[in-house]
This record gives C-alpha cells, sequence and structure tokens, in this order.
C-alpha cells in the first residue's frame, strides 16, 4: 500500500567522534523505509571506504563543476575538504522513503533555509573524556587532523541550540530509541499526513 504520510529528511549532525556513524547505521538496520544520502566529497577514501556506498568520491574539478551548476542541496568545505548533497539524489529518495543524512553545522544550515521538510538532530557524547577516548580509538587520524577536528567540534558545540532535538550519545541502545522515538513522533505529524479523511471512509 502507498504511504499515506509525506516523506523528509532527518539530519543527524555531531562533532567527530560523537558516535554518529554507528547511530545511523542502526537506524538504517532497524527502519527498511529509511535510506541513507551518500554525500559527494573530494576527500580521500579511508580504507574499507566503499565508493557509490560510503560517499561518491570525485576530484575537486568534478566538485566545483557540480556546484557551479547549482546540483548541491547544500555543500561545505570540512576540514579542508568539500563536501555536498545531490539535490537531485534527495528528491528521488523522498518520493518514497524518509532520507538520514549525517552532514556537518555548515551544510544542515543550509538546509534548514530551504523548503525541504527536515528534522535536525544533535548528538554529542557524554563527556569531554569519552569523546577524546572515542576520536583516539578511531584511529584513522593524524595528530594533526586530530586537533583540526577537535577546533570545529567546539565551535559546533556552541551551535547546538539552532537544531531541533538534542540526544547524547552515552549508551548506544538509549540514543538509538531516543532517535527513533523522535522519528516516529515527526512521522506522525498531522501536517505529513496527505489524507487523513480516508481513515473515516471519505
Ligand atoms: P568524514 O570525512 O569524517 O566522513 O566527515 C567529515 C565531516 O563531514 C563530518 O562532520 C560529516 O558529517 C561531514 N559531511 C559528510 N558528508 C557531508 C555533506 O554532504 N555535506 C556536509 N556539509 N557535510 C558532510
Amino acid at each position: 500500500m502507498r504511504s499515506n504520510k509525506k516523506k523528509f529528511l532527518i539530519i543527524l549532525i555531531s562533532p567527530s567522534g560523537g558516535g554518529k556513524t554507528a547511530l545511523y547505521r542502526r537506524v538504517l538496520n532497524d527502519n527498511e523505509n529509511i535510506k541513507y544520502s551518500v554525500s559527494f566529497t573530494t576527500r580521500k577514501p579511508r580504507v574499507n571506504e566503499i565508493d557509490g556506498v560510503d560517499y561518491n568520491f570525485v576530484s575537486q574539478k568534478k566538485f566545483l563543476e557540480m556546484k557551479n551548476k547549482g546540483e548541491f542541496l547544500e555543500s561545505a568545505m570540512v576540514h579542508g575538504y568539500w563536501y555536498g548533497t545531490s539535490k537531485e539524489y534527495v528528491s528521488q529518495i523522498l518520493e518514497k522513503n524518509n532520507i538520514i543524512m549525517d552532514i556537518d553545522v555548515q551544510g544542515a544550515k543550509q538546509i534548514i533555509q530551504t523548503a525541504v521538510d527536515q528534522i535536525t538532530i544533535f548528538i554529542l557524547p557524554p563527556s569531554r573524556e569519552i569523546w577524546l577516548k572515542r576520536l583516539k580509538k578511531r584511529g584513522s587520524e593524524s595528530e594533526e587532523s586530530l586537533s583540526v577536528r577537535l577546533d570545529s567540534a567546539k565551535k559546533e558545540i556552541m551551535q547546538a541550540r539552532d537544531f531541533d532535538y538534542l540526544v547524547i550519545n552515552d549508551k548506544l541502545e538509549t540514543a538509538i530509541k531516543e532517535i527513533e522515538d523522535i522519528i516516529s513522533a515527526e512521522e506522525n505529524k498531522t501536517k505529513r499526513y496527505i489524507n487523513i479523511k480516508q481513515y473515516i471512509g471519505g
């Protein structure tokens, strides 16, 4: 049966090490009707990252061409590389599914300015100590890139109140439940029902 609810973007924002990757993977796993927004980036793939699955890895030339043609819903330079979300990709998925996206504060703010229906969820680790431990455990960062990420994370945290929801990622299961509860409540907002009359035979 065709869904009777309008679809929307679920934007997860968090500083590096906030743990949002584990969160959105579980949300995607638990909810077949939610799809992941695969971003474009000029950063090089890390070990285990697959082109077209984790990101669309493109050259700076290609990225800037797309940007100049207005193909991105949002785009931002993060830690020295370009990242962007394709308008066409998002609008295709929104025809049938909600989309979860993992983007930075600058990108999230750009989307808030558009007419696209979206909810924004800011994710934070429970403490500075745990945050540092998670960042270091990831092991993919040089000391230099770690300190760049720490600096930008501090600035991002100051902007948490610009977003709709705040979830503290202490226990993974609790954070997942909180995110899924938010999504479920948002899905049931009356404004998202396409046809309410059908429930009383109208
Ligand atoms: P990473 O390179 O570690 O995968 O991601 C670095 C940062 O870029 C993260 O904060 C991530 O949320 C952000 N990011 C990933 N994709 C996009 C995107 O399409 N747009 C924006 N604005 N940020 C993105």
